[in-house]
């Protein structure tokens, strides 16, 4: 394999969702470089490989984002096969985008490796279907925290009939909980909220948007999780059943 550098998702967490593909990557790189939501046991992929910790979670210590890209691009341009390993999907929140075009710009092959992102992992491990017959006809996915601090359209997400799935809200329960219901959302719309999704330490907290905040708070909900916004968390089994029977 030449030397480039491969934007890999790592999944949501169960070591056992990696892609083929990004196993094999795994299996080839020298240098890998990984976000801190990756599950390190998916490392058992790539013993041969240099590993360096790029985490850099909100609060935390954080590495710098110019300064991984640099580092993939000195470990590239020294010939080396770069896989930096990311949680989720790498274009989903992830940066992937951007970071492929700034390698390229830099005369760097990279290639783009898909994961499953934690929006979607969390909901289906939790037997939600985010696009139920009849309820649902889409999923739009949000997150709740921007770099300048602006406001979604939520009266647009409360309004326009998809399932919301929305990523690092832990810390905004009450901006997303007052711009649903400003926005025209019904309070007793039903919420999942769901921690770990995929990891053994997977746990669900359900409630309603009036209710979320209250309920999160009680539950001990902790980053990372997702909430899954919708009449979709509320179809039970036996309405799933129904439909299947009916064919
Ligand atoms: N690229 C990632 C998202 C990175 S943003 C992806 O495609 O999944 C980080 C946010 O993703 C977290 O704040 C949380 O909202 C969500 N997240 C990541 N891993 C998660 C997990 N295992 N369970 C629940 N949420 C998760």
């Amino acid at each position: 394999m030449n030397a480039k550098v491969w934007l890999v998702g790592a999944g949501p967490g169960d070591p056992e969702l990696l892609t083929l593909k990004a196993v094999r990557a795994l299996q080839h790189a020298q240098v890998v470089m990984i976000d801190d939501l990756v599950n390190p046991a998916v490392l058992e992929h790539c013993p041969q490989a240099r590993v360096i910790a790029v985490g850099k979670r909100g609060g935390c210590r954080s590495t710098p984002q110019a300064f991984i890209q640099r580092l993939m691009l000195r470990h590239a341009r020294q010939g080396r096969c770069v896989v930096r390993l990311k949680g989720g999907d790498p274009c989903i929140f992830g940066r992937g985008g951007e970071e492929a075009a700034w390698l390229q710009g830099h005369g760097i092959e990279v290639e783009l490796v898909n994961g499953i992102t934690a929006g979607l992992a969390g909901a289906t491990q939790c037997g939600i279907s985010l696009t139920s017959r009849g309820v649902s006809r889409g999923v739009t996915l949000v997150t709740a925290h921007t770099q300048d601090d602006s406001e979604l359209n939520w009266a647009a997400l409360a309004q326009g009939g998809t399932t919301l799935v929305v990523y690092m809200g832990v810390a905004r329960l009450e901006q997303i909980r007052q711009g649903l219901l400003q926005g025209g959302m019904a309070p007793h719309m039903p919420v999942a909220m769901i921690e770990n999704a995929s990891l053994p330490q997977q746990r669900e907290c359900r409630s309603d948007v009036q209710g979320m905040v209250d309920d999160a708070r009680a539950f001990g909900l902790c980053s990372p999780a997702i909430l899954v916004i919708g009449e979709v968390v509320g179809v039970a089994q036996a309405q799933l059943m129904e439909w299947s029977a009916a064919g």
